[in-house]
């Protein structure tokens, strides 16, 4: 296996063609990591969510952190973590961000019903007011991992 690292404009490409991620955020040296459906494109993260812990821990501590990948196998994965600071698209100021915002989620299949599923879960409720928010990305890395050839080709011990 060959573990090769990504360039800046690779990491971003993978972003875009990806929509589930891990949302790390921190509130008194306490991490708290979620899944997340997201819509990215340079070089905003955007996200529908649901209030709960993760936004009192990230209005508290705005850097958060986003990890994606895509894992075809234990040599062949794609892992991208993004760093950046929470900022949540209240209305009427952000209306125009919201509308953009939607619009690259609703592409994205069921985004709407895990939000909203969990907070009717938590508070039973049929009255959700969706908080939109979005990640400035300050710092992109990613790591690939391919099979080596040379290995592949390998004869077998005798
Ligand atoms: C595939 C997938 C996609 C998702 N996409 C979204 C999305 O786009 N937007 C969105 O808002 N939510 C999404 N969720 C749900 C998300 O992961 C959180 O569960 C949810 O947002 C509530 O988080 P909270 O911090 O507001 O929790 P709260 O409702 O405030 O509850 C906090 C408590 O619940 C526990 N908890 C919260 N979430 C989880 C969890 N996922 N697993 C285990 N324990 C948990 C915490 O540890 C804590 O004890 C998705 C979940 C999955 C599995």
């Amino acid at each position: 296996m060959v573990i090769t690292q990504m360039s800046e404009e690779e990491c971003r490409a993978f972003l875009a063609s990806a929509s589930l991620g891990r949302l790390g955020c921190a509130r008194d040296n306490q991490p708290y990591v979620v899944p997340i459906y997201f819509a990215y494109e340079p070089d905003f993260v955007y996200a529908l969510s649901t209030f709960g812990q993760k936004n009192e821990w990230m209005r508290a501590n705005p850097k958060v952190c986003l990890a994606v990948d895509e894992i075809a196998g234990q040599s062949q994965w794609v892992s991208v973590v993004a760093t950046g600071r929470y900022q949540e698209l209240p209305e009427p100021q952000f209306t125009a961000e919201r509308e953009h915002a939607r619009a690259l989620l609703e592409k994205r299949s069921r985004w709407w019903q895990i939000a909203l599923g969990q907070r009717q879960l938590r508070v039973g409720d049929g009255l959700i007011a969706p908080l939109f928010f979005r990640i400035h990305v300050d710092a992109l890395t990613g790591l690939r991992a391919t099979s080596e050839p040379a290995e592949a080709n390998k004869a077998p011990r005798e």
